[in-house]
């Protein structure tokens, strides 16, 4: 019996480059590709959500100058050329994908349908949502939030490079604290860096609990679907 057995799992577009800072790393994108083929034999039914920041950044300095709306649609458009790769590398090892996408582009991906994607899951098929909520002003984040609540997923886990939610970022402060569980309303009264606040404030009112775990740690991921204690988890 697995303890989460519909998961929407959202990674960053950072998470993607790796140590390259930028763009997007093979390793990678092999790696967590195949974390997500052992959950998926595992029969776990899988949706992605997938950042664009390793590529471009709405509110980055690179956009600093542009229109918000217009640079908002370059991020969008980052998360699909990474959501294309992502479905490469999956289809490569024989895990059966679809890509649907909140803004249409019917020659490479599906538009989203939520209850398309739900008969996807059901069928074994690992679903990936790219450009984000469609809109601008938005994040990835509560694009992942949206979809998660509405498949109905048991749960939204956030892969990082660190082992989930402290009070300060543990690659620069030593003595960080580490919350192996924490409220929404504590995350959101101490300001912590999980999640934006709408992302938060949408998994609170619809109870959908968020994990945090170190997505670079072999077996996390089958892990914590096993039942195990691993990375932080948000709950009510
Ligand atoms: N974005 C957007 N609406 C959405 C999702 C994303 O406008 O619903 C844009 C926004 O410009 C954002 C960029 O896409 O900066 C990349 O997404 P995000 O920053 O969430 O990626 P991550 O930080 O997870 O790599």
């Amino acid at each position: 019996m697995l303890q989460y057995k519909r998961i929407l799992l959202k990674l960053s577009g950072e998470a993607l480059a790796g140590a390259d800072g930028y763009g997007l790393n093979a390793e990678m994108l092999e790696r967590y590709a195949e974390e997500i083929r052992e959950a998926r034999d595992m029969g776990a039914e899988i949706a992605l959500v997938i950042g664009g920041g390793n590529i471009f950044r709405g509110v980055s300095e690179a956009a600093a100058k542009m229109d918000r709306v217009q640079a908002d649609y370059m991020g969008m458009l980052a998360t699909v050329i990474n959501s294309l790769a992502f479905q490469d590398v999956l289809e490569r090892k024989g895990v059966f994908t679809r890509l649907q996408t909140a803004i249409k582009m019917e020659q490479m991906a599906e538009p989203f349908i939520r209850r398309r994607a739900v008969r996807h899951l059901e069928k074994g098929r690992v679903v990936i949502f790219g450009a984000g909520t469609g809109n601008p002003y938005f994040t990835t984040d509560t694009a992942a939030s949206l979809r998660a609540i509405e498949i109905e997923a048991d749960v939204i886990v956030k892969g990082t490079r660190v082992d989930g939610i402290y009070d300060s970022d543990p690659e620069k402060n030593p003595h960080a604290e580490f919350f192996s569980s924490i409220s929404y309303l504590d995350v959101i009264r101490k300001n912590l860096k999980v999640m934006d606040m709408t992302a938060i404030t949408l998994c609170s009112e619809n109870v959908l609990p968020i994990v945090v775990l170190n997505m670079n740690v072999k077996g996390n991921f089958t892990r914590l679907l096993q039942g195990e204690k691993v990375g932080s988890l948000v709950h009510g």
